[in-house]
């Protein structure tokens, strides 16, 4: 009897270690996903005409004063290097 009893705490600790664990780690989760948002920002290049986030593999790059401009389209391309802002 008392060991069922035993069992019954034992059983019931877990549930509420399990209930903690699953509370504790969805308040932790935007941590996770402000990393993974970061890491995505990572990859991703800012078109200077429309500012538009791009990925490097899709989008249009252009060698402009030795640096890389990554732009969403030809269009934007063509309207940043014939605007040809005067940038240090
Ligand atoms: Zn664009």
């Amino acid at each position: 009897m008392g060991l069922v009893r035993l069992l019954a705490y034992i059983v019931i600790g877990y549930l509420i270690y399990l209930l903690v664990r699953t509370l504790l780690r969805k308040s932790g989760k935007p941590e996770e996903t402000d990393s993974d948002l970061r890491q995505n920002l990572n990859r991703l290049e800012e078109d200077p005409v429309c500012g538009v986030y791009i990925s490097r593999e899709t989008a249009i790059m252009k060698n402009v004063d030795g640096r890389e401009v990554y732009f969403c389209s030809h269009n934007c391309a063509d309207k940043y290097t014939s605007d040809s802002p005067v940038k240090d």
